[in-house]
């Protein structure tokens, strides 16, 4: 072979020994199932559509039947400084601002964009960055790009955090304390309040948290955690994503006007890439608008999240957090690599997470909860968990020892 590429040979033949070989899987979707060629349907449990809206052909009529022909447009053919810039994009930013009650948002062009963007763009030599050692790559990402120093704190340790803030409030123009509200991985939760609190004790610091996982899932109106805990006017930068629980694609940061207007100049991934195509951004003030109405979706959720994390534990399987996404930590790569190929062959499309996306030893299965599923499902699948490893329940469960066939679900 060339030589050029024996380095990336061995690379990856050192990953498929390790059990951490990614590929790309062929997946016909259909609703709330997905099948890989010749497999039976299975429940998708991997998806990010944590409302259930992308399965809502109801919602796509509505959206065809209603929306003006000049918002159809497939491509903004620009970026949003030259003549990417439609009004769509600003009903939106303005939608999005009235909702979270805060002064401004600005459209981005996924999740990724706005966490590496927005930190480089914000923070120079003399900032500090303290991040929770938890937070998403494409954070991490960013940070890197930033030419700002950088104190990961124990996860969720605000104890730590605390005291990097006394030591160092005094010696940075700034400090950027960074963290998710509903961690992606693990599914559980910063405390918001208690970091507002701290952020406050000092006038150089600023708090950006991460809602990706939590924005349409959590507050009275489904602007994410931040809303149910009251602190939305006390966050500097607030990003939302729209990809996962709205169903669509793109991103916002919620920020007072002088940062929206300091991003417009100085972000690289919001200046330097063609805007969001208009039919795109239609789409998204289509769902943002009706997501203060999914209260009973929001509910459901919760429910479901409750049932699941409590039937793990009580088969005695590690299952941390508090939300809509449930790991259940298996530890090796091959353990979670097997006990997804089982689940799928039970009809759930549940998928392992591996090293580097989480820590060595902690390798999972990431079950991804939807508020289109249903209690009965999820009762099938603990009970198909507890089986897998020897725990089934003395009294039948409503499964009754089998996997539900996909087609009665
Ligand atoms: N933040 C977090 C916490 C994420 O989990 C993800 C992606 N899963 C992103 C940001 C990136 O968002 P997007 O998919 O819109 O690029």
């Amino acid at each position: 072979m060339n030589t050029l590429y024996q380095d990336m040979e061995a690379r990856l033949a050192l990953l498929e020994a390790e059990g951490n070989l990614r590929s790309l899987p062929r997946l016909e979707h259909h609703g709330r199932y997905v099948n890989t060629p010749g497999s039976k349907p299975m429940l998708n449990l991997s998806s990010n559509d944590y409302l259930g809206l992308a399965a809502r052909t109801d919602w796509w009529q509505d959206f065809i039947d209603n929306v003006q022909p000049e918002a159809l447009l497939p491509t903004s053919s620009s970026s949003r400084l030259l003549t990417g810039n439609f009004p769509v994009c600003e009903e939106l930013e303005e939608e999005l601002a009235a909702l979270l009650g805060c002064e401004a948002t600005l459209l981005l062009g996924c999740g990724y964009h706005a966490n590496t963007g927005i930190l480089p763009a914000v923070a120079d030599k003399s900032t500090l960055i303290l991040a929770d050692k938890l937070v998403h790559a494409s954070l991490i990402d960013g940070i890197r790009l930033s030419d700002a120093r950088c104190i990961r704190y124990r996860h969720n340790d605000l104890a730590q955090l605390e005291r990097l803030l006394a030591q160092h409030h005094g010696m940075y123009s700034r400090i950027i304390v960074v963290t998710e509200s509903i961690f992606s991985m693990d599914g559980d939760e910063a405390d918001l309040p208690r970091l507002v609190a701290l952020k406050k004790q000092y006038d150089n610091v600023m708090l950006y948290v991460d809602e990706a996982h939590a924005f349409g899932v959590r507050g009275r109106r489904g602007m994410g955690c931040a809303e149910e805990q009251g602190c939305i006017p006390d966050i500097d930068l607030l990003v939302g994503t729209f990809g996962k629980a709205a169903a669509s694609a793109g991103a916002f940061v919620a920020c007072k006007q002088i940062v929206r207007r300091y991003l417009v100049n100085h972000m690289r991934p919001f200046i330097f890439t063609t805007a969001l195509p208009p039919v795109n951004v239609a789409w998204t003030l289509h769902v943002v608008r009706r997501l203060p109405h999914l209260q009973e979706e929001r509910r459901h959720l919760a429910t479901l999240g409750g049932l699941l994390r409590q039937g793990l534990r009580q088969a005695e399987l590690q299952c941390p957090g508090s939300s809509h996404i449930a790991p259940l930590i298996v530890g090796e790569s091959t353990e979670a690599v097997k006990l997804a190929a089982h689940l799928q062959r039970q009809g759930f499309y549940a998928l392992p997470v591996r090293p580097p996306t989480v820590p060595p030893g902690t390798a999972r299965i990431r079950f991804s909860l939807t508020a289109a599923l249903k209690a009965e499902e999820v009762e099938s699948l603990l009970h198909n968990v507890r089986l897998y490893f020897n725990k089934a329940l003395p009294t039948p469960c409503l499964c009754n020892g089998k996997a539900m066939d996909s087609q009665y679900i």
